[in-house]
């Protein structure tokens, strides 16, 4: 069963960049959207091709506004999708807004998927390019220091550092462990299933794992899963389950909109308990570094899962 799990293709890896600020610079409550807003910008002034329909060969428009394959026939559920996934997440906590002072070091966490791997580089040069110009909303500098890459497996190694870049290694892809049969699930970020002001449904949420890692799976490898959607919600509706949950979030100011907007989502944590889980297993590995649901490349969606010895 090993062999064939979603992760037998799908690589990523974990950067984190680590700055150094050369002026005051505000990091809200919700780091990702200040994040995500300051990497499109620069990524905009330095990679794109300035067309109105980008060029095949537009590192923004790769990253940022991946075109839509054609894929849309024979693609079940995926077919439904009205967003192409980005293959980038950030992997930001949640932690009390902050104000940082000149000479104070910060850091963020930045997921590549399978080819934005290949454009770390420009990827670097495009974070470095942010923090020069300044982040959040009074446009703080900041100098961008050194660059770690973290593998799944493996050491992590420097990419970047005082001005000097470093190969990155090949990367392998994910090994899935063995099933449980019981396991626990802990919302790290605020899990947006587009459910807001109803009750948590464990379906839902499982089903949405499902989907986001086949749509990844789909776009960024050539070997698309075959998976039994039908199939498997019905086994996700067999799950044994206590959700512990609640309906949390941030406030993120959208500096497009020039507003602060409520980003909703589901925290606590969920129990799940039955021979069904091992479907889900992998699915439910991946997402940990995948996220799930709404947002999730500004850091939403963002769960640990732990497995659970029952007492016999
Ligand atoms: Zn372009």
């Amino acid at each position: 069963m090993l062999a064939e799990t979603p992760a037998s293709r799908l690589t990523f890896a974990e950067y984190r960049f680590l700055f150094r600020a050369i002026e005051v610079i505000e990091i809200p409550e919700f780091s990702g959207s200040l994040w995500r807003g300051a990497f499109g910008h620069a990524l905009k002034q330095l990679h794109c091709c300035q067309q109105r329909l980008h060029t095949p060969d537009c590192l923004y428009a790769r990253l940022f506004e991946p075109p839509m394959p054609e894929v849309r026939e024979n693609a079940g559920i995926l077919r439904s999708t009205g967003t192409f996934p980005v293959p980038y997440v950030f992997r930001v906590q949640r932690q009390p807004a902050r104000q940082l002072q000149p000479g104070d070091w910060f850091s963020v966490k930045l997921l590549l998927v399978a080819q934005a791997n290949q454009y770390v580089r420009a990827i670097i040069e495009t974070l470095q390019h942010a923090a020069r110009q300044g982040l959040g909303k009074g446009r703080g500098r900041a100098r961008l220091q050194e660059v770690v890459q973290w593998p799944v497996y493996g050491n992590a190694s420097v990419l970047y550092a005082d001005d000097l870049f470093f190969r990155a290694a090949a990367l392998e892809p994910l090994i899935c462990p063995e099933p449980a049969t019981a396991a626990r699930v802990h919302f790290l970020t605020p899990v947006n299933l587009g459910d807001h002001g109803e009750s948590f449904v464990v379906e839902r949420f499982l089903m949405g794992v499902v989907r986001r890692v086949s749509l990844l799976h789909r776009f960024y490898t050539d070997a698309p899963l075959a998976v039994d959607f039908g199939q498997l919600k019905q086994q996700a509706s067999r799950i044994h389950h206590q959700a512990n949950v609640w309906s949390g979030g941030w406030q993120r100011y959208s500096s497009r909109q020039q507003s602060v907007q409520p980003v909703y989502g589901w925290l606590g944590d969920v129990f799940l308990q039955g021979a069904e889980l091992a479907d889900f297993w992998p699915y439910l590995h991946l997402g940990q570094w995948l996220h799930t649901g709404k947002s999730t490349n500004m850091g939403l969606g963002r769960y640990e899962l732990q497995r659970v010895i029952l007492d016999s």
